[in-house]
């Protein structure tokens, strides 16, 4: 995590004040938990030890949306003869794609901001832990250090890359943030981890022009989805020239100055650099949580439905929650949870909310697929519908990819819905709605102006 360094913007608090709330973490769950809990009357604070909109806007959920929309971009027009359309000698600045990247960043980084100053939620920045049930110490990064008295807390301080001890250390092995943070696009990239951010980086990598090897342990790249959407995404890396391996434990691992190499299962793989992208970990090391009574294992803080801990006083919300599916939608419902239930409203999560994976196709699913289903010991039955007889999807040249409603198949209800196609993330949100109750829709995605929270 970055130093905390004094920045302006950031609005004082009354040293030694108390507050109703107090927040730790600025992404997805906790702000929407300060903000909530300012609309319901609350005197909230929110403390920040790096950069406002958490994991999620600075190096997760929108950087690599903003690169994806590059390089899908990029793809299209390499392919824009199929159209008829003539475009020659097409070329990428990837310079500017992160220029232009960071901007959108900036952009709504401000945007949070303001939002914040409206609903008049204090913000502190600097690095937080408990020092009893109710107190916060907060360290400025320079030596200084503030007290902050509160009723209630919601941790929301996220989660970090998972890193493997058996890797060696070098600046060829990197992962989410430091790929993002490459000036360059690697020409030979290995992702280790076939989950959404393993997927979603081999293929905007690939799509620029990368040779990319990605090496997953399990039998399969994305376990939860069917097997009809993977491979629909297995032919797309295909053609791509996306070497997958599965089944694969990477091993004997080495970097030097001309690249990394290592084992993946039967194979060599080398690259300039290889990615881990192999799960997260919950960030609560350092916060003190035996000051305040709150009980936490390696998996993360445990809460109930309504983001209690064990700490009657003290909620958790979004990646450090034991069990959390690692998404932003999912951080803002808990957080918009905690807040109702702090307010003394009747508020509870969900069972699950809409996820996507922003491939091309894009993939996305609301409830139960074939395979979690099954997993669950359920049976069902399913309807499907092709892209390939929708008008709109053969008049945009985006045919492939399908509409999987998946039922109970004792009484007809309906469990889930699974799309693979074109703009998958936002025809989601209407099965998000019927599955998932009123929960946020996925993100990020247009969608998600209709939200009324
Ligand atoms: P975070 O967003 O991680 O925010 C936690 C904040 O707490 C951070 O700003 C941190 O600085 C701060 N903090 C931590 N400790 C302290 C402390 N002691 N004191 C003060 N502040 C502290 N999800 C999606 O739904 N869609 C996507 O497309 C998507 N893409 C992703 C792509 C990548 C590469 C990655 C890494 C993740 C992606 N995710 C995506 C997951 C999503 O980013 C997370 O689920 C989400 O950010 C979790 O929100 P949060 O509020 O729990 O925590």
């Amino acid at each position: 995590m970055a130093t905390p360094v004094p920045n302006l913007w950031y609005h004082s608090c009354m040293e030694n004040s108390k507050y109703d709330v107090a927040v730790i973490g600025g992404g997805p769950g906790g702000y929407a938990a300060a903000v909530r809990a300012a609309e319901l009357g609350k005197r909230a604070v929110l403390v920040e030890a790096d950069a406002l909109g958490g994991e999620c806007l600075n190096r997760g959920c929108i950087p690599t949306k903003a690169m994806l929309a590059a390089s899908g971009l990029y793809r299209r027009m390499l392919g824009a003869a199929d159209l008829g359309i003539a475009a020659d000698n097409v070329r990428f600045d990837y310079g500017a794609i992160r220029q232009r990247r960071d901007s959108i960043v900036s952009r709504l980084q401000s945007g949070i901001r303001q939002v914040l100053a409206a609903r008049k939620v204090d913000v502190v920045r600097g690095l937080a832990s408990f020092v009893s049930p109710t107190e916060l110490a907060v360290a400025d990064g320079a030596g200084g250090s503030t007290t902050i008295g509160f009723a209630h807390a919601v941790i929301a301080t996220g989660s970090t890359a998972a890193h493997s001890a058996f890797l060696p250390t070098s600046p060829r092995i990197v992962d989410s943030s430091g790929f993002l943070a490459l000036a360059t696009l690697p020409a030979r990239l290995v992702v280790i981890g076939g989950g959404a951010i393993g997927c979603e980086l081999a293929m905007l990598s690939a799509q620029f022009g990368a040779a990319v090897t990605l090496v997953e342990q399990a039998g399969a790249i994305l376990p939860d989805i069917d097997a009809d959407a993977r491979s629909l995404l297995l032919e797309s890396f295909a053609s791509l020239g996306v070497k997958v391996l599965v089944d694969a434990t990477v091993a004997d691992v080495e970097a030097d100055d001309e690249g990394v190499y290592g084992v993946a299962g039967d194979a060599e793989v080398y690259g300039d650099i290889m990615l881990i992208a192999t799960g997260r970990r919950p960030r609560i090391d350092g916060l003190g949580l035996e000051a305040a009574g709150v009980v936490a294992d390696k998996g993360g803080i445990r809460v109930d439905t309504h983001c209690r801990t064990t700490a009657a006083n003290i909620f958790a919300v979004g990646d450090v929650t034991h069990g959390s599916p690692r998404l932003a939608n999912w951080a803002t419902m808990q957080g918009l949870v905690a807040a109702e239930t702090i307010a003394g409203n009747q508020s509870s999560c969900a069972d699950s909310v809409a996820s996507c994976i922003f491939t091309d196709p894009e993939i996305a699913v609301a409830g139960l697929t074939e395979t979690t289903a099954a997993r669950a010991g359920i049976e069902v039955r399913t309807a499907k519908k092709l892209f390939a007889w929708n008008g709109r999807a053969l008049a945009e040249g985006e045919g492939r990819g399908f509409v999987k409603k998946i039922f109970a198949k004792d009484d007809g209800r309906l469990l889930g819905v699974e799309i693979v196609g074109p703009r998958a993330s936002e025809l989601i949100s209407q099965a998000s709605e019927e599955i998932c109750g009123g929960t946020p829709p996925p993100h990020p995605a247009l969608c998600e102006t209709l939200f009324d929270p």
